[in-house]
């Protein structure tokens, strides 16, 4: 058994900073780190146009206005005392990771340059060209490393240990095995924080890297624990077509144009963004462009509208953009100096995950904190981003979450001794559960289930919904499983980095994970933000203005609700009292 005073999982830019928030601030704490792939490799160093932060570099901004636009963005149903501390805390946790070594790019006057972003009032954006998980995330890794935390990489965990011990049920450590040996070891912690980002891979077209499976939400679901607000899918609008990479925001923050095939800027035929265009939230347009390919607008009458960036002359492209020109030149052959690029919405981003509160401990369905048991990133759901996520958001969300995340953990073991545990059941289940998985001889290949359950997931449960695809998805999820259960094929035997039993082991993640999410979306008849019924078209505050938590019981995904945090109110009535959203 290995034992740490605090063990993470996850490298990402919420792994890595709440490891390096307990190894700066708390030097006699043994910190673990265990991730999948190598951190430096993890998805956030796929972040691309900025970080949000009331800076005032560039415009007269303020952390309320920074948190009113989070709360509308969300459509409302975003905690105002979690908002509030990730607005407050966002200029100071950029200063700090400036000192920590990360090159932002720079205004002409030296200062950290900010970039627009949809649904922000104020240009705030801070960024490191279009490469800013890039620069922030190997910062992190190399302080970690510097101040001695220690690194798992390659190693894969799964299972969550949640047993009875000295204050009731407690998470005492997880069962992880080595991705390069197969190896496999129990990890003792006194608490476990879980940052292991999302799940884009539970649908076909997605920006997200292969390694966003929802291990860490399915771990969660499995013992038990609810999900929160998993009906919530950011499609982000500008996914390169056909392959889904993403086309970063800062492209459209820099000035781009989206046009459909009569060569209109069409975000202004619909009256919700006519004035913010290109710069209205996600959710909308995303919906606008659904709206246009639907119509038989789309280029060509096909299943993609241009992002045109021509105008904005080739120096600057070069200079703002880099990435997204590399991108469209090897992805899709086209060079957007001299043509619009092909885009459409893709699958990009959790707003729902594990409940926590705004001290990232993990919440139970009676909404009290489970022992030992800690989220943080886009796995957690504290929630900052309700029913849509703003641009920019999301990295603050780590870094600021993160860093919180470990000072709160730091305290929290300082009072805790080493649980008890007896390592040996949970070695031999696991070892068990690997061989079992190694002996399937079934007729369906790993890749055929996965690319079944991604349509199905694309298809009943898309930009928009209806109660009777949301019905049928479900059913065939269920069918889809039945046969991951009892008629899989792992072909590869071998025990050094056995990437078909990863998988395997993955896949069952995505189902959980997609199972809760067609159920919670069920469950909410209403639309709000990234959430569109056709059958219920109108935002219900007076009935879902409210949490959903989705959870197993016997084997079924049941669901219920918690309310939201309301207390920006008490600051300012008028303005963070729930009104129609316009842009
Ligand atoms: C292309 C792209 C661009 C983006 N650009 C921006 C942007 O400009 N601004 C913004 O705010 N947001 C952006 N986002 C969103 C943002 O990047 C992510 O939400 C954020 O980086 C998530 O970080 P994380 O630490 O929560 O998770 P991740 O970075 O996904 O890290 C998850 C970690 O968990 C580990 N892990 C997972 N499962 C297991 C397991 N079973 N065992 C062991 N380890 C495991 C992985 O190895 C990895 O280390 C972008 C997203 C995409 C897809």
């Amino acid at each position: 058994m290995i034992d740490h005073d605090v063990l993470i999982i996850g490298g990402g830019l919420a792994g890595s900073r709440a490891a390096l928030s307990v190894a700066q601030n708390y030097p006699n704490l043994s910190v673990g780190l265990i991730s999948k792939v190598h951190p430096i490799r993890s998805h956030s160093v796929a972040a691309q146009g900025g970080i949000a932060a009331s800076l005032k570099n560039v415009d007269n901004d303020d952390w309320l206005t920074h948190a009113f636009d989070t709360i509308k963005g969300s459509d409302y149903l975003a905690d105002h005392d979690a908002v509030q501390v990730l607005t407050q805390s966002a200029p100071e946790v950029i200063i700090d990771l400036e000192h920590l070594g990360v090159l932002f790019s720079r205004a002409e006057d030296g200062k950290i340059a900010q970039r627009p972003f949809g649904g922000h009032t104020y240009s705030r954006a801070c960024y490191a060209a279009d490469k800013t998980g890039h620069a922030i995330l190997h910062e992190l890794v190399m302080n970690l490393m510097r101040l001695g935390g220690t690194i798992y990489q390659e190693w894969y965990v799964m299972d969550l240990i949640y047993e009875d011990g000295t204050n009731g049920t407690e998470v005492k450590g997880v069962v992880a095995y080595s991705l390069e040996t197969s190896r496999i070891e129990v990890f003792r912690a006194k608490a476990v924080l879980m940052a292991t980002g999302g799940y884009g891979r539970v649908f076909n077209t997605t920006s997200n890297d292969l390694a966003s499976t929802g291990d860490g939400l399915c771990l969660t679901a499995n013992i038990g624990l609810p999900l929160q607000d998993m009906e919530f899918v950011q499609f982000h609008p500008t996914g390169l077509y056909p392959v889904g990479v993403l086309i970063s925001e800062a492209v459209r923050g820099e000035g781009a144009y989206l046009i459909n095939d009569l060569g209109d800027r069409f975000m202004a035929n619909y009256p919700i963004s006519k004035n913010r265009m290109e710069l209205s939230p996600r959710d909308i347009t995303s919906r606008n462009i659904a709206c246009e390919i639907m119509e038989g607008r789309g280029i060509n009458g096909g299943n993609y509208v241009y992002l045109d960036v021509r105008h904005l002359g080739k120096e600057k492209i070069l200079s703002r953009i880099p990435f997204a020109r590399e991108e469209g030149l090897r992805l899709a052959g086209v060079d957007c100096i001299e043509h619009p690029l092909p885009v459409r919405p893709t699958v990009h981003y959790s707003m729902g995950g594990i409940p926590t509160n705004i001290n990232c401990q993990v919440l139970g369905s009676d909404s009290q904190p489970i022992t030992g048991f800690f989220a943080a990133g886009e796995t957690a759901c504290v929630s900052v981003h309700g029913a849509n996520r703003l641009g920019a958001n999301s990295l603050l969300e780590c870094v600021v979450f993160g860093k919180r995340a470990g000072e709160k953990i730091g305290e929290y073991v300082s009072d805790r001794s080493m649980p008890k545990l007896v390592s040996r059941p949970y070695l031999i289940d696991a070892e068990a559960k690997l061989k079992r998985m190694l002996a399937k001889q079934g007729t369906s290949r790993i890749a055929d289930i996965r690319q079944q359950l991604q349509d199905t997931m694309t298809e009943h449960c898309g930009i928009f919904r209806d109660d009777q695809r949301l019905k049928d998805g479900l059913q065939k999820i269920q069918t889809i499983r039945d046969r991951y259960d009892h008629d899989l094929l792992v072909d590869d035997r071998s025990t050094v980095f056995n990437m078909e039993l990863m998988q395997a082991i993955e896949l069952r993640s995505l189902f959980t994970v997609g199972e809760i999410i067609m159920s919670s979306a069920l469950s909410r008849k209403e639309s709000r933000g990234a959430h569109s019924r056709e059958d219920y078209t109108s935002r219900d505050d007076a009935n879902y203005l409210k949490h959903t938590l989705g959870y197993f019981e016997n084997g079924q995904v049941k669901t219920s609700d918690r309310p939201v945090d309301m207390s920006l109110q008490n600051i300012d009535r008028d303005r963070f009292t729930p009104q129609e959203r316009k842009y």
